[in-house]
């Protein structure tokens, strides 16, 4: 299945690095931001997959609209080169993630829109300091 990769202007922050994949033998496509989350895609279910594509109709596709999301994140487990991506829907999303983060994760970057600005957080870092910050506290 061939597709069609681009670089677009975000619809939701505005920055040029929103990814879009384009799968031109199908109509396919997803479409994602790594500065806000912005999140798009419009795949055909599994169960429609045998049908014509002129015979389509709305609910043969499955499709995923996080326009406003909280934010992204992108994390790093230890000894691993690739990276794990994903959207954060609400801040709920995120402090459960946050909650939940496994010991092996390494590094957490969080990438967000905010009043107009992308603000990154490396989480794993900050939460290293605050830790510090306390025990000086204390
Ligand atoms: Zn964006």
């Amino acid at each position: 299945m061939g597709s069609v990769i681009n670089y677009i202007e975000c619809p939701n922050c505005k920055q040029p690095n929103c990814f879009n994949d384009y799968y031109y033998n199908t109509g396919e496509e997803v479409t994602n931001c790594p500065d806000c989350g912005y999140y798009v895609s419009m795949f055909i279910k599994e169960s429609s997959r045998e049908k014509n594509l002129s015979d389509l109709v709305e609910s043969d596709w499955d499709v995923v609209e996080i326009l406003h999301p909280y934010g992204t994140g992108r994390a790093r487990c230890k000894g691993a080169i690739n990276w794990s991506e994903g959207t954060f829907k609400t801040k709920e999303d995120f402090l459960w993630m946050v909650e939940n983060l496994s010991v092996e994760v390494e590094e957490l970057i969080v990438s967000r829109f905010v009043d107009g600005k992308i603000i990154v957080t490396d989480v794993i870092r900050q939460r290293k300091l605050s830790k510090i910050i306390k025990s000086i506290k204390s």
